[in-house]
C-alpha cells in the first residue's frame, strides 16, 4: 500500500489527496526556512539546559512545601536563558495562560495604578481580569484603571495616541503579540521591541509586558530579546511541547518575577516554595521538544492556508506571508463550513475520533461555539485543534499539531468533510 492508498483507507478520496499534494509541493521552501529557525531554537534550547548543569536528578519532583525543588529552579534557569532575562516563574499552580497574564498584571501593579493596551483590545479572557468587563475579582475592583489605544488601519501602531495616553500613573502596558480573535496582524519581536523603545522614551519606568502565547519559538528572537521586562505564556502551547500537563511561565526582570512569585505564593515565600510534584520531567522534555513541534504547527498553519486559499476561502495570514505565531483563521463564510472543517479536525484526532462537534452556547461568548480537540491534554491547542464562533464572517481559528504528518491528515479530513457536503469543488 503507498502512502495515497493509506489515506483512502482512513477517509480520504484521491481526489482531495490530490488536490492537496499540489499544495504542499509548492511549499518547500518555505518548509525549508522554518525547518532552520527550529533547528536554531532547538540548539538555543540545549544549550540553556546545558549552562543550566541540568542532570538526572532535576527529573524528580518535590512534594509539600517544595523546599529546594532543584529541578523547579534549574528548569526556571533554563526558561530564563532561553528568553534571555534575569529570571523565571514556571510553575504547574500557575493554570493556564490567562492565569499566569492575572498573576503579572496583579503582581506588578498597585491601587491607584493605570494599565495600557496600546494595540486595541486584549485578549477575550483578560476583560474580566482587568474589569473592562465588570467581573468580581478584577484589577478595576482594587483600584487599578485601564486606558486602550486602538490600532490604526493596517495594524499600525498609533504612536500619537499612545503618547496622549501616558500619564503618571501608566504603571504596565499589556502588549499582546499575536491576533487572538481580532482581526488584526500578529506583531514580530522587532516591532514590538519598537513599541517598547517608544514608550520608554516617554516614561522609562512603565513595564512592558508581552502576552506570548503562540508566538514562543517561531522566530529565532522573543520579544524580551527587544526590551520587554515581561514575556507570558501558557505550557500547553508552544512551549510546553505537547508534553505539559498544565503550567504557565512568566519570564522578565529579577524584580517582576519577584513580585509574581510573591503573588503566586505569599509575600516572604516567593520563590522558595511551591512544589513540582510529578511535573519536571514533563517540563523538561516538553520544552525540548517545543521547537519542533511549534515548527509542526507553523508547517500545518501554511499548509492549510494555501489548500484553503486556492479553494477560495480567504486567509489570515495570507499563505505567503511571514509568521509571527501558530494560529491560522480562514473565513469560510457560513456555519455549514466552519461545522464541516471542525467535524474534519475532530474526524482525525488519535483521541475521540468518533465524536462529532455541534455549535454550542458557552459562558462568555456572544454567539454559538464550535470546537474540535481529540487531545492528549484537555484543551490543549498546541494539539491539533479548531473552534469557530457561528456567527458572521464565520471564521475557523485552526493551530497546533504535534506531528506534521497528523497535521497535515487533519487538513485533508476537513477538505474532505466539505467536499462530502458539497461546499467545494476540486479544480
Ligand atoms: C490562549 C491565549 C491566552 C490565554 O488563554 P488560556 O486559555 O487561559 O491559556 C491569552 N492570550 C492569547 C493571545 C492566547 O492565545
Amino acid at each position: 500500500m503507498d502512502n495515497r492508498e493509506m489515506f483512502e483507507a482512513l477517509g480520504i478520496k484521491p481526489e482531495v489527496y490530490d488536490y492537496c499534494e499540489v499544495s504542499l509541493n509548492g511549499l518547500k521552501d518555505r518548509f525549508k526556512e522554518i525547518d532552520e529557525i527550529a533547528e536554531y531554537n532547538q540548539l538555543k534550547v540545549v544549550k540553556a539546559m546545558q549552562d543550566a548543569n541540568v542532570s538526572e536528578a532535576h527529573l524528580i519532583g518535590t512534594s509539600g512545601y517544595g523546599y529546594d525543588d532543584i529541578g523547579r529552579d534549574a528548569l526556571e534557569r533554563v526558561y530564563a536563558n532561553i528568553f534571555h532575562t534575569e529570571d523565571a516563574l514556571v510553575r504547574s499552580q500557575i493554570i493556564c495562560g490567562t492565569h499566569a497574564l492575572s498573576l503579572a498584571l496583579f503582581a506588578n501593579t498597585r491601587p491607584g495604578d493605570e494599565i495600557l493596551c496600546p494595540v486595541g483590545k486584549p485578549y477575550d479572557t483578560l476583560e474580566g481580569v482587568i474589569g473592562i468587563r465588570p467581573t468580581a475579582g478584577s484589577l478595576a475592583e482594587y483600584g487599578v484603571s485601564y486606558k486602550q489605544v486602538d490600532l490604526l488601519p493596517g495594524s499600525e501602531f498609533d504612536y500619537e495616541g499612545i503618547r496622549a495616553a501616558i500619564h503618571e500613573r501608566t504603571r504596565l502596558v499589556e502588549i499582546q503579540r499575536s491576533k487572538g480573535y481580532a482581526t488584526r496582524d500578529t506583531f514580530s519581536p522587532e516591532s514590538i521591541g519598537k513599541l517598547i523603545q517608544f514608550i520608554k522614551s516617554i516614561k522609562p519606568d512603565v513595564i512592558c509586558m508581552v502576552d506570548n502565547c503562540y508566538g514562543e519559538f517561531v522566530k529565532r528572537e522573543e520579544p524580551s530579546d527587544f526590551g520587554a521586562d515581561m514575556v507570558v505564556g501558557s505550557l500547553i502551547k508552544n512551549p510546553g511541547g505537547g508534553l505539559a500537563p498544565i503550567g504557565g511561565y512568566i519570564a522578565g526582570t529579577k524584580e517582576c518575577v519577584a513580585r509574581c512569585a510573591a503573588r503566586l505564593t505569599a509575600p516572604g515565600l516567593g520563590k522558595e516554595v511551591g512544589p513540582s510534584l510529578d511535573n519536571n520531567k514533563n517540563f523538561y522534555q516538553g520544552i525540548f521538544m517545543a521547537p519542533t513541534i511549534t515548527a509542526n504547527a507553523e508547517k500545518a498553519a501554511i499548509f492549510a492556508a494555501s489548500v484553503y486559499e486556492r479553494l477560495g476561502y480567504a486567509c489570515h495570514p495570507t499563505a505567503d506571508s511571514e509568521r509571527f505565531d501558530i494560529i491560522q483563521a480562514i473565513t469560510l463564510g457560513s456555519e455549514e463550513a466552519v461545522v464541516a472543517f471542525c467535524q474534519g479536525i475532530q474526524a482525525a484526532a488519535p483521541v475521540d475520533s468518533f465524536v462529532t462537534p455541534y455549535p454550542d452556547d458557552m459562558p462568555g461568548y456572544d454567539s454559538k461555539v464550535i470546537m474540535a480537540a481529540g487531545a492528549f491534554v484537555q484543551g490543549s491547542s498546541i494539539e491539533l485543534s479548531a473552534d469557530g464562533p457561528i456567527k458572521p464572517p464565520y471564521n475557523v481559528y485552526f493551530q497546533g499539531g504535534l506531528t506534521w504528518y497528523h497535521a497535515k491528515f487533519g487538513i485533508m479530513m476537513t477538505v474532505e468533510k466539505m467536499y462530502e457536503k458539497g461546499l467545494i469543488t476540486l479544480s
